[in-house]
């Protein structure tokens, strides 16, 4: 049984359905799409992957909408043909924002509720267009007992592409109460875009360097519902790198997520903030299917198997994720050059892979644990992508604020511009390069992968031991400490016997 329920579909799809949702007549109009399953491990999402146009004679407009059996029938074969789920959507054409059902749409969902289910497989989604700002509202209908069909109510339906557009069911996520700590940022873009951007459920992966200032920024801007994603432990060699981080937090052995989460709650200037801690990578089947119960998710990380599965997130799984990274040229000991880049891997922009973010074939020599293996780094060429690793606050800060800029402009599209491509900078020119094409010819993600979802035939977590072997020491030294903490209470007490 589904009980958070969200709905995504790419940009592209829901032009096609505002052309033909938005009748010129001002009229109601309906239609029936396909979906495809996304499962996170708190939450389902209705992935929508096609349109099925209703032919001359599929409806019968008059004010409001209904459909021939024919049409039904027609789509629902379809969707039983292509492994996929059938959603009906018929629109508001004066609706605002998230529209609820009333008590005639119930009933008219119902109606076929239970030979969606019957026909397809999967339960029916049914959602209701608002024509005036062309937001959705959205509910999955699920068999509560024998031929009684209850609708779940969406927590959000997510657009995703150029733009990110994410409309809230304020029942299930209200809208977020107004503080006095966030006049500065409401002057800048305004409330309507603030309760947007504060609802958002975003996920950190990486709490190093870059994702310590980003979980920073997102804090201070608001935001509410807050994931983190990392396995490793602070250690003295990060500290000229992360924000927050003590000598005390490295000697007490404290992971990078519980850094982050502290420096999350300090520094919230929403009146209210959830934080979920995973000491997991998104490689490991756990931290993927957490990854999936997110609206969007800041890369943050410089290893190229989690950048594999992060960029399977953005297109099967339709996650848009903010990604960047680091590289200095410090050959010989002196500082030659830095390069910085940002950009957004999403549907209609270039991915993880086209943008040379990571090599696939290193992806394999990752899963083998050779990474970790100081014998093979040895082995590598000095300048080897794999072997170099000079990075300094400055770049991350530099790195953070530019992917950080990136989430603003997809989100907020300031002047209506969302997507200004990937950017690449260079510290030794002061000059920016930007890629504004989406993928390569052939490529798959933004291919035949696109919105697969659960059906994605390719599986890219597995176990990995350096994040196994993290928590295990981490378990072991807090035991330690816990431990002699007894003991030195113990001594103390006997002085007083
Ligand atoms: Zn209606
Ligand atoms: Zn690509």
């Amino acid at each position: 049984m589904i009980t958070r329920f969200s709905v995504a579909v790419t940009t592209s799809i829901a032009r096609r359905l505002t052309r033909h949702l938005r009748r010129a007549d001002g009229q109601e109009d309906c239609v029936f799409v396909l979906w495809r399953p996304s499962t996170g491990s708190r939450r389902t999402t209705a992935l929508i992957v096609d349109l099925v146009l209703p032919e001359d004679g599929d409806r019968i407009v008059h004010g409001t909408v209904d459909f021939t059996s024919e049409y039904f029938l027609r789509a629902a074969d379809i969707a039983a043909e292509r492994d996929c789920g059938l959603a009906f959507i018929h629109a508001h054409p004066r609706g605002r924002r998230w529209q609820r059902l009333n008590d005639i749409d119930y009933a008219a969902e119902a109606s076929f509720a239970a030979q969606t289910i019957t026909l397809t497989g999967l339960p029916l989604v049914g959602m209701t267009f608002a024509g005036a700002d062309a937001r959705y509202g959205a509910r999955v209908w699920q068999r509560h007992a024998p031929r009684t069909y209850v609708p779940t109510e969406a927590e959000n339906v997510r657009v995703v592409g150029d733009r990110f557009t994410v409309t809230f069911n304020d029942t299930l996520i209200p809208p977020p109460e107004a503080t006095n700590r966030q006049v500065r940022t409401l002057s800048a873009w305004g409330q309507g875009a603030q309760i947007d951007l504060a609802r958002l459920h975003v996920g950190v992966v990486g709490t190093g360097s870059v994702g310590m200032l980003v979980v920073e920024a997102l804090a201070r801007t608001g935001l509410q519902n807050l994931s983190f994603f990392d396995f490793d432990t602070v250690e003295y060699l990060n500290l000229d790198r992360l924000l927050h981080a003590t000598d005390r937090d490295v000697r007490l052995h404290r992971a990078k997520v519980d850094i982050a989460a502290r420096a999350a709650q300090r520094a919230t200037t929403a009146a209210k903030i959830y934080i979920t801690k995973y000491e997991t990578s998104v490689v490991e089947p756990e931290g993927f299917a957490a990854a999936a119960d997110c609206d969007l998710l800041f890369s943050c990380v410089d290893r190229p198997w989690p950048r594999a599965a992060l960029n399977l997130l953005a297109y099967a799984h339709l996650i848009p994720v903010v990604d960047g990274g680091i590289s200095v040229d410090a050959r010989g000991g002196r500082l030659r050059g830095a390069e910085w880049r940002a950009h957004v891997a999403a549907p209609g922009r270039a991915c993880l892979e086209c943008l040379g973010q990571y090599d696939p074939a290193h992806v394999s020599v990752e899963r083998d644990g050779l990474l970790d293996d100081p014998a093979y780094i040895k082995g590598l060429s000095v300048d080897h992508p794999l072997r170099r690793k000079e990075n300094v606050f400055i770049f991350s800060a530099s790195a953070a604020a530019a992917q950080l800029n990136q989430f603003l402009t997809m989100v907020t599209a300031p002047s209506g511009i969302a997507d200004t491509g990937a950017h690449l900078y260079h510290l030794t020119t002061g000059t920016v390069d930007q890629r504004l094409e989406g993928c390569d010819a052939g490529c798959p993600y933004d291919g035949q992968l696109r919105a697969l979802g659960d059906h994605t035939p390719v599986s890219v977590t597995g176990p990995h031991r350096a994040a196994e072997a993290a928590r295990v020491t981490r378990r072991r030294e807090a035991h330690r400490w816990s431990t002699r903490l007894r003991r030195v209470v113990e001594d103390g007490l006997s002085n007083y016997r």
